[in-house]
């Protein structure tokens, strides 16, 4: 075939079956099929995971020599394949300094900028500081009018006599010849040296004078000896400018002073300011970082509201809450002990006690030994090493904003610079779009906009880019921690392109999850430039317009896990419609019948009302949630649809159900939620990320699948019980590896590497464990089972199976029973999640919060999906599901539209109701969509 293209051969990764297959060079190439058909492990685990492997093993031997022993990819051969970058939701980093702009490298382009043509103003006085240089000195001095004789030198401070002997010489041997001191000017030959020494006294501040010249010699002449001037004079320069009005008196003339310096300070305040260099704008540098909270924002502290929880009580009372534990009461019984002698009442309430009385509390009595809740918590910081202390010290502590730099991260002098009037913290903080604005208005002076031209021209770019994924609602300082998968998927997205790279292979895992179908064009539009720069693309994805954007689409299938792993169809959109036996063609042609799922409409049967809803960007709004359907909250990204159920309703209804460690963005009220037991969010947030958790666990099946090895005779006999088959229990698992089967490398500079233990070669379990059978498998073997494979070999195990079934209801009979948790997609994680609930005993009148939970599922799996809602809601239950998969909205039996638009413009609820009445309202994006696709079905089911 194609010479210019990617040629896999043989693969049998996971469950593909020898699959040839080409993906051709420069194109943009689309993996579809079912959840589990063997997308992942075609696009990513092979494709993505050689061409990383060889990448790595062209620059690093550290890295080589583990290479050699890490697994390649099980396939025949792979060739033409270049270099490769992942741009998945799982990979982005989630520390506290990582923000969309360090990410993206806007913010390091913006502290170029800001080293390159910022404006200092002193931060006390408001007025201009500048710099100066030997050529704007120069300038200046050559300006002056009318020209005349000059003398150009720097000031040397004299500290004393005797200082100044070698200080003299050394100057002399320079080859500098005069001096002035006070008054006068001196020769540095010998034959003054007596009276200079006079004139120097007990220390002077002198003038050596680097060259005597006129200000209209040439340009040439003057900067050199500004340069010279400079040079000697750590960075300041004087000129004497012969002038009948001058101010300063030398041997009888009368001169004008000049003064420049390189060194950044404000006269007037007598401040200052470190030199604009790019590191300096940076808050992980410390150079620029703010010194209290060493440029993290926020610093963690004792909270005295933790302290004093309650300050209508007084001392006596124990208003001090730490000191009520028995371990620290004696605080306390010092502290009523030696009231009296300091006028200190303890029979007030705490908040009528005295500044001054306040800080007895705090400082102690010295003289008494009581070291006061100063000293307590110092004494406790000592202790901190050990754990119980610790745990007791973070309950009276939590972290809040830096007063010194108040959450800015850098010290005000970096602050005091600014672009176009704000300060790069100030810019960090708006919106992409914002700034963007910001950028293509802003006026710099001619010389400043020539510099920061090709600076400028990169910023606004990648802003560019963060609007077209759709995420120009997101603050620039946003950590990535707080993102939702696609998003961080989508910073990554913006990375990619930002960077020049040529002739790579960039492989992406569903770019559209968490996007409204309003976004997903100009997504579409940034993956093809990617491609058109020179790239090969390779997406897994179910979005139908990202595959009418593709060249080629290659779907795995026909089914899930062993009934997948073959190529199914390979081709274009259109031949796809056209051919039978594709599943996607067959929804997509309608030849399923299926061009809209199907089911009954549900009636609300009692409604959830919150007011006052105003975290985030929510204008303050009231919103009725009905009860005992299926409602989807719909919006475009940064609409408030996180924000509205996710941090305000969530949190809400736990706080009147008085569920712990719930917090919620502000609201006036909650009614309704008396009709509901519980509350439970199922959202992305992978299960675990440690490999021990997996999905026989996580649905509590492995219980009864170990007593069934356990009864076994074998097993009797050598006294194994179910403990022994545990791979969390010394009893039975693998030294070498404690049961995880892999060993976890640290790799430094880049992401930690799994691999295979080799003691018990991935299996786990020791050897003596693995010699026990049921029905001629060991535990092992079991964990590699399918779900579905699993659901027949226990046949007859009740228990085991009724586990097992809930995975098959939400589409995951396809895992294997032991697949490490943090290898599942994020879409996988919730539907698992949903099955532990399912499988755990019945519940009555659960809320139930879901975030996505199409992400990474086909049509035919949103199938099975919604019929597992509808047995939920058959139950008795209640689902409130954020949502952008328009045939899942179709489906729906009420819509709760957010917008119009992102952050500022949105916030508000534009519409609500059925699809049908929410398909009329013309401001709402979604229902805009959603007209055009319920007509279109309309027309579709109409006889030819
Ligand atoms: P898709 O991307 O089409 O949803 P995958 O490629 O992720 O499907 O999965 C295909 C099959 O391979 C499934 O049966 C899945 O359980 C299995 N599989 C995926 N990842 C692993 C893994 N790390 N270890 C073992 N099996 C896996
Ligand atoms: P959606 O879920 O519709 O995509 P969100 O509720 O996430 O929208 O966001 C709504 C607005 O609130 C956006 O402007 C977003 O930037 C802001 N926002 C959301 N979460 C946070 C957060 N943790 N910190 C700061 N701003 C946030
Ligand atoms: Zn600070
Ligand atoms: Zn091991």
């Amino acid at each position: 075939m194609n010479q210019r293209s990617i040629r896999l051969r043989g693969v049998r990764v996971h469950n593909l079956r020898d699959v040839d297959v080409d993906v051709p060079h420069h194109q943009l190439v689309v993996f579809c099929g079912v959840s589990g058909s063997g997308k992942t492990s075609l696009a990513l685990d092979t494709l993505y995971a050689e061409g990383q492997r060889r990448y790595i093993e062209s620059f690093s031997a550290y890295t080589r020599q583990f290479l050699q022993r890490l697994d390649r990819p099980d396939c025949e051969s792979i060739e033409g394949l270049p270099p490769a970058i992942a741009v998945t939701r799982g990979g982005a980093s989630r520390s506290n300094r990582s923000t969309i702009g360090t990410a993206t490298e806007t913010a390091d382009y913006l502290r170029l900028l800001y080293a390159k043509v910022a404006d200092l103003t002193c931060l006390n006085c408001g007025q201009p500081v500048r710099s100066d240089d030997p050529q704007s000195a120069a300038n200046q001095l050559a300006a002056t009018e009318p020209a005349a004789r000059a003398m150009l030198g720097f000031p040397l401070l004299l500290e004393s006599k005797l200082h100044a002997v070698d200080e003299l010489s050394y100057l002399q041997q320079q080859g500098f010849l005069r001096l002035i001191v006070g008054d006068r000017s001196f020769n540095l030959g010998d034959e003054s040296r007596g009276e200079l020494a006079e004139a120097i006294g007990d220390g002077a501040e002198a003038i050596v004078i680097v060259d005597r010249l006129k200000t209209s010699d040439a340009a040439g002449r003057l900067t050199e000896s500004m340069e010279t001037a400079f040079a000697e004079g750590a960075g300041q320069a004087v000129a004497l400018i012969e002038s009948a009005e001058g101010e300063t008196v030398i041997d009888g003339k009368s001169w004008q002073a000049m003064k420049w310096s390189r060194q950044r300070k404000c006269e007037t305040c007598q401040i200052t300011y470190p030199d604009p260099e790019p590191r300096l704008f940076n808050f992980n540098n410390p150079l620029g970082a703010c010194p209290a909270c060493e440029g993290f924002g926020d610093i963690v502290d004792v909270d005295m509201d933790l302290v004093v929880p309650d300050r209508s009580k007084t001392l006596r009372e124990g208003a001090i809450q730490p000191w009520n534990t028995p371990s620290y009461q004696h605080e306390l019984e010092e502290l009523l002990a030696l009231a009296d002698d300091y006028d200190l009442p303890v029979d007030v309430p705490f908040s009528r006690l005295t500044k001054k009385q306040r800080r007895l509390i705090d400082e102690g009595v010295p003289e008494r030994e009581f070291g006061g809740l100063n000293g307590f918590f110092a004494w406790l910081e000592r202790k901190k090493y050990k754990m119980h202390i610790r745990v007791f010290l973070s309950r009276w502590r939590s972290y809040r904003r830096c007063t010194t730099c108040n959450g800015q991260r850098l010290k005000d002098e970096v602050l005091a610079y600014r672009v176009g009037g704000k300060n790069i913290a100030e810019v960090c903080a708006m919106e992409v779009d914002a700034i963007a604005r910001f950028f293509a208005d802003v006026k710099l002076a001619d010389r400043e906009a020539e510099i920061a031209d090709d600076v400028l021209h990169q910023v606004r770019n990648r802003l560019g880019y963060l609007q077209s994924v759709g995420l120009g609602y997101l603050q620039l300082d946003r950590t990535l921690r707080t993102l939702s998968g696609g998003e961080a998927q989508r910073v990554a997205l913006t990375s990619a392109l930002g960077s020049s790279l040529v002739n790579m292979l960039y492989v992406l895992d569903e770019p559209t999850a968490g996007l409204h179908p309003a976004d997903v064009p100009s997504l579409i539009e940034s993956i093809v430039r990617l491609r058109d720069r020179g790239n090969t693309v390779a997406v897994v994805e179910h979005n139908e317009a990202v595959f009418a954007a593709a060249d080629r689409l290659i779907e795995v299938g026909p089914g899930a896990g062993a009934s997948g792993g073959e190529i199914v169809f390979e081709g274009t959109a259109d031949e796809m419609v056209q051919t039978q036996g594709s599943l996607t063609g067959d929804y997509l042609s309608g030849r399923r019948g299926m061009l809209s799922l199907q089911r009954d409409r549900l009636q609300p049967r009692g409604w959830l009302k919150l007011t006052g809803a105003s975290g985030n960007n929510l204008q303050s709004i009231d919103v009725d949630f009905p009860l005992g359907v299926l409602c989807v909250v719909t919006g475009v990204s940064g609409s408030g649809k996180s924000s509205l159920v996710h941090d305000t309703l969530y949190g809400a209804i736990c706080r009147r159900k008085k569920k712990s460690g719930a917090t919620s963005l502000p609201y006036s009220d909650l009614v309704g939620d008396g009709q509901l037991e519980d509350v439970l969010l199922v959202d992305q947030s992978p299960i675990s990320r440690s490999p021990r958790s997996n999905p026989v666990t996580y649905v509590k099946a492995f219980d009864s699948i170990r007593k069934v090895f356990a009864d076994t005779l074998e097993a009797r006999t050598r006294n194994f019980g179910a403990g022994h088959f545990s791979f969390n229990s010394a009893a039975g698992r693998c030294e070498a590896c404690e049961g995880d089967g892999m060993l976890q490398i640290d790799m430094q500079f880049l992401a930690d590497i799994y691999m295979q233990c080799p003691e018990c070669k991935g299996t786990r379990y020791r050897d003596e464990i693995l010699k026990i059978r049921y029905r001629d498998r060991n535990i092992a073997d079991v964990l590699k089972m399918t779900v579905r494979q699993a659901v027949s070999f226990f046949r007859g195990y009740d228990k085991v199976q009724e586990k097992l079934k809930r995975l098959t209801d939400v589409g995951l009979d396809y895992l294997q029973l032991g697949q490490p948790a943090n290898t599942l997609s994020s879409g996988e994680a919730q539907r698992l999640k949903l099955a532990a609930f399912l499988s755990a005993a019945q519940r009555r009148r659960t809320l139930f919060l879901m975030d996505e939970p199409t992400t990474g599922l086909h049509v035919a799996d949103i199938v099975k999906l919604l019929g597992c809602f509808d047995a939920l809601l058959a139950d008795g239950h209640s689902l409130i599901v954020v949502e952008h998969n328009l045939r899942l909205i179709k489906a729906s039996d009420y819509i709760i539209d957010m917008g119009p638009g992102a952050a500022g413009n949105g916030g508000r609820v534009v519409a609500a109701g059925e699809p049908e009445v929410v398909k009329e309202v013309a401001e709402s994006a979604t229902g805009q969509i959603l007209k055009r696709a319920i007509e279109a079905d309309l027309a579709a089911s109409e006889p030819e």
